[in-house]
């Protein structure tokens, strides 16, 4: 049953109930930034694989050095010495020592590794003037990450730290969520493509490029399905074209009040269950959710802002469940505004803002004019500042809340 103005959180929980993650399928490491796992990731084998020296020494025996001092240093003669690629299986015997370069296994006997810094040679010997506790400059097999442990989770995204992690681990092939298809379609008859020469009462259509940006930024695929006059047939056709190649489809234009026949209209015609209609937030009231055949299509706004708002707040975690990454929720935290911002407002309302660190304190201040039409204060926006309903305005200096993006990746 359709419903009118929902709340934000009503409007998602409706959105999400309806997507779920896409099919899986394998890739290479080269081509994994950004996907998200479909399965955990268990380590093949330990990291580092063997007793490694995190120096340039003298790999030796505790005990041998236990009395060295000054005075009276140990002396130890240097029987072999292990490059780094190489490895002995040479043990080290009373009052000897290996020469051992930086990464390189240390030999069996040995347990402590004196800085080359540290001793004075002494043709085949070298000289200890003090004792190391057993285990120093010693990294031990397994010591980063152990074989077996579970060194990546199913749904989260690949980072360049992760991608590093499973090159050391040996790990090409991965199993990642397919990257989910999105399609953007603009609905307007003002609206002329960039590659169109611009009339007058004619914009071009910003929407599709801000919104095919912010899907690719996210890890998925936009798919470019064009500008579309707003008449319900034509907007039905490319709506059904769309979904036969997507996961999920957004629209922008044609849902406000004058307006709102056109979009409604051709999902009418095209047999879509309308989920909701309107979010009770401002810029981007007029939002239509829809289904069909188990495919979500939300129409957005044609505002810029409003589009773009809407998109973080709706859109965006929808594609997070569509991607399988078990962490959709964008991050939510407190910071102090800067600016006041005296419009009084009955509805909730969502600012433009800039979030910054300030001698450990979060601060946000507005990126500029915050009519929904405006783009420029689109740029450098980080956070969105939430602003309650029957707000009678900000005051500089106030805590708010803010909406700054989602989870980091590894
Ligand atoms: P609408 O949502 O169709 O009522 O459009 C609201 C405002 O956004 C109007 O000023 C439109 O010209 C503008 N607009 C609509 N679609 C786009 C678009 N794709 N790119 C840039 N501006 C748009
Ligand atoms: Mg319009």
């Amino acid at each position: 049953m359709m419903r009118e103005l929902v709340s934000l959180e009503e409007a998602l929980e409706i959105i999400l109930a309806h997507v779920s993650p896409v099919g899986e399928e394998n890739i290479d490491l080269s081509v994994a930034l950004g996907r998200v796992l479909s399965e955990n990731v268990f380590a093949p084998f330990s990291l580092p694989p063997f007793h490694r020296s995190p120096l340039d020494g003298y790999a030796v025996r505790a005990e041998d050095i236990a009395e060295a001092s000054p005075n009276e240093p140990a002396e130890l003669l240097v029987m072999q010495e292990i490059p780094a690629g190489s490895y002995s299986e040479i043990e080290v015997t009373r009052n000897q020592a290996a020469k051992i370069l930086t990464g390189a296994p240390i030999p069996p006997g040995a347990d402590v590794v004196i800085r080359f810094e540290d001793v004075r040679k002494a043709g085949a010997r070298i000289k200890v003037f003090r004792p190391l506790p057993a285990y120093t400059n010693y990294c031990f097999a397994g010591e980063d990450i152990s074989r077996g442990e579970r060194v990546l989770s199913a749904g989260v995204r690949l980072g360049p730290a992760a991608v590093g992690i499973l090159a050391g681990l040996g790990i090409r092939d991965l199993p990642v969520y397919r990257a989910p298809r999105i399609a953007v379609l603009s609905t307007g008859d003002e609206l002329i493509d960039i590659t169109g020469a611009l009339g007058m009462g004619k914009i071009y259509n910003s929407n599709l490029y801000t919104l095919a940006a912010l899907i690719q930024e996210a890890g998925a695929q936009p798919a470019d399905e064009g500008t579309v006059p707003d008449r319900a047939e034509l907007i039905t056709r490319k709506i059904d074209q769309a979904l036969k190649g997507a996961d999920m489809v957004l629209t922008t234009g044609g849902v406000s009040v004058g307006d709102y026949d056109a979009v409604e209209d051709a999902l009418g015609q095209l047999g879509a269950e309308i989920l909701f209609w309107r979010v009770n937030i401002r810029p981007g009231t007029p939002v239509i959710c829809a289904v069909k055949d188990g495919k979500v299509i939300l129409s957005l706004s044609g505002n810029p802002a409003a589009a773009l708002i809407t998109y973080h707040l709706l859109a965006r975690p929808a594609i997070a469940k569509l991607q399988g990454l078990s962490d959709w929720k964008p991050l939510k935290t407190i910071a102090i505004l800067q600016d006041g911002y005296p419009k009084a407002s009955g509805q909730r309302r969502f600012l433009r803002g800039q979030a910054y660190l300030e001698n450990g304190v979060l601060k946000v201040k507005l990126t500029g004019l915050q009519s929904p039409g405006i783009m420029k204060s689109m740029v450098n926006c980080n956070a969105l500042v939430d602003v309650p309903a029957n707000s009678r305005g900000l005051k500089a200096g106030e805590h708010v809340t803010v909406f700054a993006g989602h989870a980091a990746i590894p």
